[in-house]
């Protein structure tokens, strides 16, 4: 029998379905794999006991002709979402041994449909960071090695542990988080797939918050249809969140392998950088070249105020920030320090407790929101969003279906190889944040590979809640470009 690992999603599916393998023989495969790969750091917390019912629940449901779309998949969960009775704690100390009395609605959805719970992922702290090493359970290794060399690369982050399992083959799919590129770049890194959906299109309601108006869920998966399957179940309406859009979930899967023809794609001019490495702009023009083979007409567009995203983004993101982690403060959850009074309590909790990054946004973001600094920093960082915002709009008035581009600025990096300097890590979002700011649906999918035999992605860019044309384009490039697996040391 093939390894049951290996499989994707609707392979899974289908063998379920014909009785070839039990849920249960799929769920102890990606256990003992998971056992096997703990080098990776992935998981931050391994729920044997909790897979195994639940895939003998599926195998039950199943046999009954009542499985639901998942039924017996098994999944991972990044650590920023609450996982009731199982300990959640965003990979902050402060958290400590939260344990949730409740579920997230993503997650809700997911046991709805029958898939599986392995265990909690690795991610930056509160999910700040592009490269996974701010986490408080520390860096998560990624799968993929230049050829030829054993340095340990970072899988991108903050969804590095997600991205990490599903390349590694130690889950068939994973829930991730992106408030500025963090489903995108560690999928980018990783060969593997992960879309943004639109803000509002997933409920946020029990996800540990970052930047609220940024935030939003969304899969890493092995395959475009596998990430269409995975959006399906976690996507729809949520009454506990008021940002989440009530507009009926589309069948994702159907988007799969249908014509492309006569699409407009945008290419747009200021994402080609300076001293940008001439293999993303050959992976780039090439993404376009396949697009156009299967029919699309590809045209320069301009979205002019993409430089100022990044700036902007790091003052909003810090700003909510500072806003949404202040209820850490020792009396309601995981960690407290210091008995003196209340002050001393807050100052000393929130001192041990954040790491340097995290501490790092609270001081930014609260200095921005201060009375002498709001109108400088915040309100204007809100302006230049709302011309992003009306960059994409522009495009899209003129007939424009998606807009084509790198998904980052490089390959992955060493583990301790960036980071001294806060902003050269800050730069690996420069494709990503603008489709934050944006609100928009964005999708990473792996393209090719740089000379050293590291993975490499393309970003789609969609209109608001089409998501499903998204799938269909990164289907083409998937097509083309092929599926990639990083070869085992582990
Ligand atoms: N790397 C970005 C940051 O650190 C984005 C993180 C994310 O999308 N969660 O803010």
């Amino acid at each position: 029998m093939t390894d049951l690992t290996s499989l994707t999603i609707a392979e899974a599916r289908a063998g379920l379905a014909s009785k070839s393998f039990t849920a249960s023989e799929l769920t102890d495969a990606h256990l003992a794999a998971i056992e096997a790969a703990r080098v990776l750091n992935a998981y931050v917390l391994e729920t044997p006991d909790r897979a195994r019912e639940m895939a003998r629940a599926a195998d039950e449901k199943i046999a009954k002709g009542e499985g639901g779309p998942l039924a017996g998949i098994p999944l991972g969960i990044k650590d920023l979402f609450a996982t009731r009775d199982i300990r959640t704690t965003a990979c902050s100390k402060i958290l400590g041994n939260f344990i949730p009395p409740y579920e997230s609605t993503v997650t809700t959805q997911l046991w709805r449909d029958g898939a599986v719970l392995l265990g909690k992922l690795n991610n930056d702290e509160f999910a700040m960071g592009s490269s996974n090493e701010t986490s408080c359970f520390g860096p998560v290794t990624n799968p993929w090695r230049r050829d030829g060399s054993n340095t340990t690369l970072v899988p991108g982050g903050s969804s590095g542990g997600s991205a990490s399992a599903v390349a590694a083959q130690l889950c068939m799919g994973a829930t991730a988080t992106d408030t500025g590129g963090s489903i995108r770049q560690p999928a980018a890194f990783t060969a593997t797939v992960g879309i943004k959906p639109t803000y509002g299109r997933c409920s946020r309601w029990g996800i540990v918050a970052f930047a609220s108006s940024l935030d939003q869920a969304g899969p890493i998966a092995r395959s475009v249809r596998d990430a269409a399957i995975l959006m399906r179940s976690m996507a729809g309406h949520d009454p506990k969140d008021t940002t989440s859009v009530d507009i009926a979930v589309p069948d994702y899967e159907a988007s799969i392998g249908k014509s492309v023809k006569g699409m407009k794609i945008g290419i747009p001019k200021e994402y080609r950088l300076d001293g940008m490495p001439a293999e993303i702009e050959k992976l780039w023009s090439e993404g376009a070249d396949w697009l156009k083979a299967a029919g699309a007409e590809l045209v320069e567009v301009s979205l002019p105020h993409t430089k100022y995203a990044l700036p902007a983004y790091y003052i909003v993101a810090p700003a909510e920030a500072s806003s949404n982690l202040a209820r850490y403060d020792g009396v309601r959850y995981g960690l407290r320090e210091g008995a003196k009074n209340i002050i001393e309590m807050y100052e000393d909790t929130r001192a041990e407790g954040f790491g340097a990054e995290v501490r790092r946004r609270v001081l930014i973001g609260t200095y921005v929101l201060s009375a002498g600094y709001y109108d400088a920093y915040y309100l204007r960082a809100q302006k230049v969003r709302t011309l992003i915002k009306k960059d994409f709009e522009d495009c899209f008035a003129k007939g424009v279906n998606a807009i084509l581009t790198p998904a980052t600025p490089s390959a992955a990096f060493g583990i301790g190889e960036k980071g001294a300097d806060p902003v050269e890590m800050y730069l690996n979002d420069i494709f990503t944040v603008t489709v934050n700011m944006a609100g928009l649906p964005g999708i990473a999918v792996p393209a090719g590979k740089d000379s050293q035999g590291l993975p490499l992605g393309l970003q789609l860019i969609g209109r608001a809640f089409d998501e499903e044309t998204l799938f269909s384009l990164g289907d083409v490039i998937e097509q083309a470009a092929g599926r990639f697996t990083p070869a085992k040391w582990w």
